[in-house]
């Protein structure tokens, strides 16, 4: 065996942050070759020096944004293997195709296979994973459960195959919005969930609420029968609605009810106040009177989407910037002043032709009671 490959199989030890380490000052000292060794000695796989090292670089890369989102560490291996089998999936050896063998059978332990997103056992550890994961770092992140609408009646009017076809499609409707980051699972029957990570109650909001949109716009056929399908859900974040996963949990469900018994086909936010359950139609008693920059006042073209007791989602032909302030008056039904509030921009999302701009009453960094949230609630006569 060369000297090259013993130093590397050494390099490898039982400490996986140690192995890197050692790679990368062995790579100093002995040169760019140190990388294709080192992946013959893993893979049996012959590259370039260059070519090794990209991929190498790209293992880790890999395996640090794996370990984040499942919260825990990874083997080098596994990081190996998810590369070439999940990435880079252009190479292939029979040592590599056994190895994804094995990645396969795991797959499957953690799948669900109707909608192909992960099982509630994933879940259950993706969340502890992601509870573990912000008490470290004092951070926040927040879950959105979903249960579909009517859906017996669904499966009683048009098939039980045609009520999985829609389960189908909504999971993918979920796999294609979510962001890269956040993770969707199957909770149970027709019960899905997502996993955001780093995201405040407004913004999983936003997010959420795009999310039932498209699943409420997307037409679906079985057997030449059309049909159409709704989802209510709840947010909950963390750690405002709870610091344990259960508790997380039933938060989210709690609010995920107030939907269905406020007529389903929407999204509420979980909060203690239970006047924050609150979702109008925008088109019915509220409207966006105007958007006015504060910094650069101008007024925008914006079109009103959504209101809640938390915030507003507006379609607007400009970008705003994120934490810029905007004021925004609203007009409300049977009432001759508009209703103003100066609050700052929570999230913009670029489409084709337009940026969805979503704004926050409720303090971002506070579950508590807004003051706009009150006036507006008094306002709709809700208090
Ligand atoms: P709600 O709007 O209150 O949620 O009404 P619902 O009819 O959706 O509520 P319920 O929980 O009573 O019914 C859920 C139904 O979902 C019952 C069950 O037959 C159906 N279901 C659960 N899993 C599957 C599945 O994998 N495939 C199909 N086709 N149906 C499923
Ligand atoms: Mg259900
Ligand atoms: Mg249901």
């Amino acid at each position: 065996m060369s000297d090259l490959r013993q130093k590397i199989i050494a390099s490898l030890g039982s400490n996986e942050d140690g192995s890197l380490n050692s790679i990368a000052s062995l790579a100093k000292k002995e040169g760019e070759q140190v990388y294709n060794t080192l992946l013959s000695v893993l893979t049996q796989l012959e590259f370039s020096p260059e070519d090794a090292k990209k991929n190498w670089t790209r293992i880790v890369e890999h395996k640090e944004e794996l370990e984040t989102k499942l919260g825990h560490a990874i083997s080098l291996m596994t990081a190996v293997c998810y590369y070439f089998s999940d990435v880079e999936k252009n190479i292939n050896t029979p040592a590599i195709i056994e190895l994804k063998m094995l990645e396969e059978t795991k797959k499957q332990s953690y799948s669900d296979g109707l909608t192909g997103l992960f099982n509630r056992r994933y879940f259950d550890d993706a969340l502890q994973g992601e509870m573990n994961r912000v008490q470290r770092y004092d951070g926040s992140f927040s879950v959105f459960f979903i249960d579909l609408d009517n859906f017996k009646k669904l499966n009683d009017t048009y098939g039980h195959q045609a009520g999985d076809l829609t389960l189908k499609v909504v999971s993918d409707i979920l796999q294609t919005m979510k962001r890269t980051e956040d993770t969707a699972c199957r909770y149970g029957g027709e019960e899905l969930v997502l996993i955001l990570p780093e995201t405040e109650k407004m913004n999983a909001l936003v997010i959420a609420e795009r999310i039932r949109k498209k699943v409420e716009e997307t037409g679906l056929e079985f057997e030449g029968k059309r049909f159409n399908v709704t989802l209510s859900g709840g947010i909950a974040s963390y750690p405002a609605d709870g610091k344990e996963a259960h508790e997380l949990v039933h938060a989210a469900d709690v609010a995920l009810y107030q939907a269905k018994e406020s007529g389903r086909n929407r999204i509420f936010i979980h909060d203690l106040e239970k006047r924050h359950y609150l979702r109008i139609g925008i088109s019915e008693e509220v409207q966006v009177q105007s958007v006015t920059e504060s910094l650069n006042p101008k007024e925008l073209n914006a079109q009103g989407k959504n209101v809640s007791s938390s915030g507003i989602l507006f379609e607007s032909p400009v970008a705003i910037k994120i934490g810029s302030q905007v004021q925004i008056a609203l007009s409300i039904k049977g009432q001759a002043d508009p209703l103003t509030v100066t609050k700052q921009v929570a999230r913009v999302e670029s489409f084709d032709s337009y940026f969805d701009i979503g704004v926050a009453f409720l303090d971002m960094n506070d579950a508590g009671e807004s003051e706009f949230s009150k006036t507006l609630l008094q306002h709709l006569g809700i208090s």
